[in-house]
Parts: C-alpha cells; structure tokens; sequence
C-alpha cells in the first residue's frame, strides 16, 4: 500500500466520527464504505483464495452465482508442489483477474496449519507443517499484490477444524501456539507484508479470534509490525467495541442497523476511545485509497493462458503415491484396450464447497483428455463404477468388474465425493465412501494393471492399498484437473509434487485423535508441538505415506552435504549446500527437503522439523548444488517462561530428505547457547535456592530477610526451607507481597543484559 501518509491523516481530519465508524464496517456483503462528501469511494472484497468469486451484486453471498474466474488448483493441491515461483505466478493471474472482475482485495491464502485431516476445510489449507504452508502463503500474497490487489491472510488463528468454528475454543499453550500455529502467518506478514489479515471466527484460550488483543494487538500489531488492515471473518464480530479495542479494524459484512450511532454513542460517553476508531479508520483509509489508485478500468485477461497455468500448477503438483512396475507413464505402443472407470473420470471434483468455491470458465475431464489423447489408438470403455450415494450399487459394479477384465488396463477415478467436505463442517471419518472402495478392491481383483486416481481435499484411508499398481494423489486440482491427469498419465509431465500432509493408515494413529472435536465447545490441543510427522516421528506410526513424500519418472542422487561453520553463535547464519543429481533416463523436479534435529535439548522438541526446501528441475544426467541458508530462527524455541524467542544450544543434526521418512544425508552443527537462557529469570516461584545460587542475589534474599526471625532457616542449606517458592515466604508471615516483587525486580536486574 503506497498512500501517503499526510493525505490520509487530512482526510481523517475532515471526517467526523460517524464517518469514521462508518469505514470500520462493511456497507454490504462485499464492499466498504465510502465517504462521498470528500471523495472517499468503497472498494470490494471478494474470495479467495484459489479463484475470483464475485456474485453479481455486492448485496448477495453468491455461492454458485458468481462470474467466472479461472479456477486453479486449491491449496491443499498446490501446497503439493512445494513450488514457490508456481505459487506466485498462479497469484499473479488471480491478480489480473482480480483486476478484470474491479475487485480490489482477493480473500486468501489460508495459511492455518492441518491439525486432523477430518477438517472439512483442509483443502483450503497448504500443510501441516507452518514453514511449507508459511512459504506457500508468501508466494501467493507476492504474486497477488505484485498486481496491485490486496490480500486476506486467514483465518487468524487457530481455526483448525470446522465443527463448531464459530464458537469453540481452541486450548493451546504458548509455545505450541508459537512454534506450530502461528509461525505460517508471521512469516507471511513479515516477508510478504499482506494489506488484510482475516480473524477467524473461534475461541483462542477462550477469547475470541476478534476479540483477542494478545494476538491482534500485541502480536500481529505490536510484535510482527503489521501495518495493514485487520478484517473480521464475515460474521466472526460478537462485541463490535471489544474487538476495536483488541486491534480489529474493519467489520465484515456490513448490516442494516444502529451499529454506528451505538459506537458514536460509546466514544460520547466516554466508554470508547477515539483513537481506537481513529486508527482502523486510518489503516481501512490506506487500504481503500490504494485498492482504488490500483484499478486498471477495462482490464482483460486471457482466459486461455490462465487455464494452461492452471493446468501446469495442477500437473506439478499431483503426487504419485505408487507406482510398481513402472506401469506409468503408460505405453501407448502396447495398449490396446483401456477400461476408464468411476464417475470422476467425467465429472471430476476440483475444488471444494463453500465460500471459496469458483464458478471456473471450463472444465477438463480426464474422460475426454483420454479420449483426446487416445481415443484414434486405443479402444475406450466406460462405465460409472459408483452412483452418487454412498451405498454400493452392484449392477454398476458388476459392469465395471467385466470391463475391467476384458481391457488391457483399468484406470479407476475415485476418492472424496463433494459432500464429504465443506467448510462449516468436519469429515466424521477417514474413509472413501464404501462403494469406492469396493470398486478398486473388486477391479484389482481380475485386473492387475489397474491404476487408480484419487480426487480428494484431504488424507483417505486405503484399505485396498495393495491392489492396484499405480496411485495418483490429484487432490482438488482445479478447472485443468483432467489435462493435468493425461499430462502425468502420458509422460508429458514428469510428476513432480510432495505430500505437505502426512496420510495416516488409520485415524487412531493420528495426532489429534484424542482431542478432537472437543466437548463443551472446547478443544484440547493436548497433542502440543506434535502435530503431523512430528507426531509420527516421536511416536515411531509408520504412516500410510509420510510427510514430503512423492515418487517422479526418474531418479536423484543427493551426494556432498556441506556445513560452511561447525560451530554457530547467535546472529550468525548457517549455509548448507547439497549435491543433487538427476540419475535417471528423463528429465524432471526434485523436492530437497532440510529437516533439522537436536541431538541435547532438554527440552520437549519434536525428532525433527521441517527448516527450508527447495525444488530443482535436472535434466537426464544433470546434477546441481543446492544451498539454503539457515538463521537464529531456525534453532530458536519459544520460551513461555521469558515470553521471547530463544536459541536452544547444543548438538544439532541438519538432515537432507527426499521425504521425512527418507533421510539420506545428514550433517551436525554445534550452536552456542543464547545468553539469556543461561541467565536465570526469577519470577514468584523460583525456589529460595535459586536465589541462594549467585552472590547478588544471595545478597539481595540475605538483605530482605535480615532482622526477621527464624530467617536463618532459609538462608542455611536445609532443603526443605530452600526448595520453597519465595512467594511462599508471604503466607508464612516472613516478607510481604511488595518485599516478594521488589527483591524478584532486582534480582532480575542483576542478569538483564
Ligand atoms: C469464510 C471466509 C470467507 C468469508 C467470505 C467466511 O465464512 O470463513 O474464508 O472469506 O466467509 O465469504
């Protein structure tokens, strides 16, 4: 955002408060208000995030009623390239299709990390680690603004799941909320500077999302320096004063009603600050002055370009699961007969319901592209395999059983039907439904060359695992999903994509199995830092497939790991440098995945995190050195006791994988401890000891207590005595609450830096 400073405050100046209420709140559905008499014109917000969706009118919610817009593959799909310059040119084109349609904020990315894979809105979401999906959100807010549109970085924070959404609350501790749930959205704000952050509509340890001034003020405000707009999910206001006063700036959408001359009414009666309004004031002005400075008037976009972008990101981002024989790419000099199976295959599902959902301005089938692809060579069958239900039909069955067995080959489309997941609610299980996955389990029975598709938002369990030869993960792939399939299926595209989600075998083995949903509108995030592979890594679960795994067409070669210090002190940096080689007959990517573990912490750290990624392209034969570069960051953990980021010191291992199960090379660093974690920090329950340990301190307790009787007791070396919280010293009659915080300030002193 580029306004000048002192033309907002002018503007600022001349309004009166009405006015300046009135821009922290929606004048409908989608667009702001203006303020006419000074020029001031509204701007429009509209979903997000993996395709335009603006409604006709910015008086309707428009679900399934709005203009087309290319819709691209949805995150839990693109999250699966690991791609970040894919990632940016697909915001560039919802950028300029932003600018076509005269929206001016586009409602996305969803960065919240996947807790469950049941969450119904997990296909909104990239990853279950918060450096992959933090990377990914980077990437699409750089390549929306680039164009001059804004962003909604949401949902603000902890929307994990969708049951109860709007009410339940989310019970996380600090250093789980700062290692795992927040870092995706600070490093967004901080690397990609978003113009909106979105709350969300649930509970953080029992406040809400809206409400929350240690998250929106404090932290996103304060800490991170967020200059822009803090938007309320449509909806998630309770208390419109509260969330004012909490750092929330612009009430979304807007209603008929007295909600400005009630606030007026506040500030009146002293009960509501006019700074507070003046600041959302100030910070919507900036943001709707540069939303209508971008406009570009008779803006078009090429609609062809933008699907062939969308199916090049869908492409490279499937994941091939399986893939014995090499059975793909598939042969065509050696097929003669194909049995194409499952209503998918016609009707594909590419992306998922509720608000985000894209009227796209085509669809490719995989049905058709075969037929496209192979129809003049190869004789094509079709049948159904499953109805729209989830019972299992035997008549379509029974056909797809004998088409099956008199072809050369079965290409099975199954996976998740629509109604499964949504946003606004949860999936109830981790299955495919009943008749899908009879149907592979029967074809695989009389055909061995059966390949399976899978359309699906989020992790399914597999019992038929074994069956088929080859497996491709298409997730929700977007407008291009059935080009991007043949793409894969004939060679043209080398598969490139990794799981940013680990795929349980079963839900029991999953990390939030035994707290989620919650009961009593309340959610324990009991499972802590141990969310996705940190959860099956600690635990040894081999799960169905892990975190950061995919197969290609050929084959890398890691060789030379490189540590430029074997010994790091604060401030420095780490480079790592790996050798990758392409070693086998095609040309195609490969995700270098760094992962990271501390071999002495005391603490309780997950095996080993994620830290950097990069993919490379190599053709036949090539090799290349990879170098990522590592900071304080990266080996800090947050320290609830001191409320800061700190180094943990000690042994660590860098470790390189083609997977988090996959380690092959690995490296150790020694890294020097942050000095204010060796200085002690005493608060009202630091034991007597404690303070008995340094001379200063000792001193200061021996100063508090002299003249007091029976003092000598917690001064001498008897445990029980100094093993005592030095608050404790107050109810035992010895100090009082002023000499308790007085000695705690100084000792403290006694350490500051
Ligand atoms: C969703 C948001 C969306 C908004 C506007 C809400 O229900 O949670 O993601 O941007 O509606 O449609």
């Amino acid at each position: 955002m580029s306004i000048a400073e002192a033309t907002v405050q002018e503007l600022i100046s001349k309004m009166t408060l009405e006015e300046k209420i009135d821009l922290t709140i929606g004048k409908d559905f989608w667009s702001t208000n203006g303020v006419e008499r000074l020029g001031i014109e509204p701007i429009t917000l509209n979903d997000g995030p993996h395709g335009v969706r603006k409604p006709g009118a910015t008086t309707e919610i428009g679900i399934g009623s709005s203009y087309p817009a290319t819709c691209f593959p949805t995150a839990v799909t693109l999250g699966c390239s690991w791609d970040t310059a894919l990632v940016e040119e697909v915001g560039e084109a919802l950028g300029e299709e932003c600018l076509a349609l005269d929206v001016q904020v586009l409602l996305g990315p969803g960065v919240n990390i996947k807790r469950t894979p049941l969450g119904g809105r997990s296909f909104e979401y990239y990853s279950e680690d918060p450096i992959l999906a933090g990377e990914m959100g980077c990437a699409y807010v750089n390549g929306v603004q680039s164009k001059g549109i804004g962003t909604s970085l949401k949902h603000y924070a902890c929307n994990n799941q969708e049951s109860e959404r709007m009410s339940i609350s989310a019970e996380v501790d600090q250093r789980t909320l700062r290692e795992i749930y927040l870092p995706a959205f600070e490093r967004v704000v901080r690397k990609a500077r978003p113009w909106t952050v979105m709350c969300s509509y649930n509970r953080v340890n029992g406040i809400y999302a809206s409400e929350h001034r240690q998250l929106l003020h404090d932290i996103l405000k304060k800490e991170w320096s967020f200059e822009g707009v803090i938007v309320s999910d449509w909806g998630a206001i309770n208390e419109k004063a509260k969330a004012l006063e909490a750092g929330l700036d612009l009430q979304m959408p807007g209603y008929p009603g007295d909600h400005t001359a009630k606030l007026a009414q506040m500030v009146k009666d002293g009960k509501l600050s006019e700074s507070v309004i003046d600041e959302a004031a100030i910070r919507i002005l900036h943001m709707m002055l540069s939303g209508r400075e971008n406009r570009q008037p008779g803006f078009t976009f090429n609609q062809e370009t933008h699907h062939a972008l969308a199916r090049r990101a869908a492409a490279e981002s499937f994941v091939l699961l399986k893939n014995s024989d090499n059975i793909l790419p598939l042969q065509v000099e050696q097929l003669r007969s194909v049995a194409v199976i499952g209503r998918f295959a016609k009707e594909p599902r590419y992306q998922g319901a509720g608000s985000s959902q894209v009227i796209p301005t085509r669809v490719d089938s995989s049905y058709n592209e075969l037929q496209r692809w192979l129809g003049n060579t190869v004789h094509i069958t079709y049948t159904d395999g499953y109805d729209e239900g989830e019972t299992s039909d035997d008549s379509l069955l029974h056909e797809a059983v004998e088409q099956a067995k008199s072809t050369d080959l079965a290409l099975i489309f199954a996976g998740l039907p629509g109604f499964y997941e949504s946003e606004g609610y949860d999936r109830t299980h981790l299955f495919m439904p009943y008749s899908h996955n009879r149907l592979i389990a029967e074809v695989c029975q009389v055909q061995p060359n059966t390949i399976v598709v899978l359309h699906n938002g989020g992790a399914v369990a597999m019992p038929w695992i074994d069956g088929p030869k080859a497996i491709l993960e298409a997730g929700l792939g977007g407008q291009a999903v059935g080009s991007a399939i043949v793409d894969i299926l004939s060679g043209k595209v080398n598969p490139c994509g990794k799981l940013a989600e680990t795929f349980p075998v079963r839900i029991q083995d999953t990390p939030a199995y035994l707290n989620y949903p919650g009961e009593a509108n309340t959610v324990y995030y009991g499972e802590r830092l141990f969310v996705g592979y940190r959860y099956y890594d600690k635990k040894d679960i081999k799960p169905l497939f892990p975190f950061g795994y995919g197969l290609s067409y050929t084959t890398f070669e890691y060789t030379n790991l490189r540590l430029n210090k074997t010994e790091l002190n604060t401030g420095e940096t780490l480079g790592v440098t790996v050798n990758i080689r392409n070693t086998g007959p095609r040309a195609g990517k490969e995700i270098i995945q760094l992962y990271m573990e501390t071999l002495t912490s005391i603490l309780s750290r997950p095996y080993k995190e994620l830290k950097a990624f990069a993919k490379v392209a190599l053709e036949p034969g090539e090799a290349k050195d990879v170098h990522v570069t590592l900071e304080d960051r990266d080996f800090q953990i947050y320290d609830d006791e001191r409320q800061i980021w700190r180094i943990d010191g000690g042994e660590y291992n860098i470790l390189i994988g083609s997977s988090s199960e996959s380690i092959v090379l690995s490296g150790q660093v020694k890294v020097n401890e942050d000095l204010r974690a060796m200085m002690p920090l005493f608060t009202r329950m630091s034991p007597i000891k404690q303070f008995l340990q340094y001379p200063d301190t000792h001193q200061l307790l021996t100063h508090a207590l002299t003249g007091i009787p029976r003092a000598e007791l917690f001064l001498g070396d008897n445990e029980m005595f100094t093993s005592m919280p030095v608050a404790k010293l107050v109810v035992h009659g010895i100090l009082t609450d002023e000499n308790i915080d007085t000695l705690i300030e100084q000792a403290n002193q006694t350490f500051s830096l």
